[in-house]
């Protein structure tokens, strides 16, 4: 009987850290948990079904656990929670990438040699403060705001973009999808650009990629973005919508998987070796600014961290909807 259990136990732990996990909720929730580790925690933890999620609540108008971080929830301009409950400093994280975001939400700031490229605009009631007055007290000029570019129309990244472009007139580009969905807020953003799979954005010496990958939301935008440490040469990679409920479709879980899939290679050959988040509890981000605070001369980048790393931080992502996928067609 002993030598049964130990044999038992063993399955179990080998079938964790598998490549290819058997296709059930199960097998897939626990590849992602064996991946975990500080870069990707927390999209485990958004991204993945809870261990006690009930198998019923798959692909169910509701049930299951909620939150896909968008603007619901009475956080939005109406409902704006005290500064001191968000307000998160500025900082300078590449010689080029600035962090103008709240403690919850990312906006990041690429400089360039012909101006500012600014990625996503965070709930409204904290783009001034965040983005408009964090760029002047990084001595950068929001004036110089020339392009931004909205990874997708939840009001955590996309209720600022009515005041961006009404404030300092930027081209903005989102996806078409995402647009319309935009379309219909309170205050909408006036129609700019739509994004294309693959398309280059270039500002002065500056390119970035777009990469159209729904899931999240139906045109959810994932981008790569080349940034510099003391002049050394990386990488950023974003994700551009990562958590999922059990009210996601199938359909959108089946493109998260393929997309997810398609962005890893893409990432790997581009060699992307940063990971960026859009929410800061994905990769620790809050506690990452701090600890490259007190970075000392010769101490290695703690945003930088490898091409293995972004594969994880991809592959947790894709599993946890392979997952969600599973239970939902009764495989838990
Ligand atoms: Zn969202």
């Amino acid at each position: 009987m002993r030598m049964f259990d130990v044999f038992g136990f063993g399955l179990i732990l080998s079938a964790a850290a598998f490549a290819q996990p058997a296709d059930t909720g199960t097998a897939h929730r626990n590849a992602a948990m064996a991946l975990v580790d500080s870069n990707n925690r927390g999209v485990a933890h958004l991204a993945c079904p809870a261990e006690t999620a009930p198998i019923a609540a798959a692909f169910g108008p509701s049930g299951g656990r909620g939150g896909s971080g968008g603007r619901g929830g009475g956080r939005g301009p109406g409902g704006a929670p005290p500064r001191e409950q968000w307000y998160q400093e500025p900082q300078q994280v590449f010689d080029n990438l600035y962090y103008v975001g709240t403690k919850d939400h990312t906006s990041w700031a690429v400089t360039t040699s012909a101006g500012i490229i600014l990625i996503d605009t965070l709930f409204a009631y904290a783009t001034k403060d965040e983005i408009e007055d964090g760029l002047r007290t990084l001595h950068l000029d929001p004036a110089n705001i020339k392009i931004l570019i909205v990874t997708h129309a939840h009001g955590d990244h996309d209720g600022g973009v009515k005041y961006i472009q009404d404030t300092f007139k930027p081209k903005v580009i989102m996806g078409a999808k995402d647009w319309a969905m935009a379309a219909l807020e309170a205050n909408p953003p006036r129609h700019d650009t739509d994004a294309t799979d693959g398309q280059k954005v270039t500002l002065g010496d500056t390119t970035l990629t777009i990469y159209i990958t729904p899931g999240h939301t139906a045109s959810t935008l994932s981008l790569l973005v080349p940034v510099k440490d003391h002049g050394e040469q990386h990488l950023a990679m974003e994700w551009g919508g990562t958590a999922l409920s059990a009210r996601t479709t199938k359909d959108m879980l089946q493109s998260y998987v393929s997309n997810a899939g398609r962005f890893m290679d893409i990432a790997a050959g581009a060699g992307a070796d940063v990971v960026i988040g859009n929410h800061t509890e994905y990769n620790d981000a809050i506690g990452r600014l701090g600890q490259l605070k007190a970075r000392l001369p010769g101490d290695p980048h703690v945003w930088v961290i490898g091409k293995e790393g972004v594969r994880r931080y991809l592959t947790v992502a894709q599993q946890c909807a392979k997952a969600y996928i599973a239970i939902g067609e009764g495989r838990p």
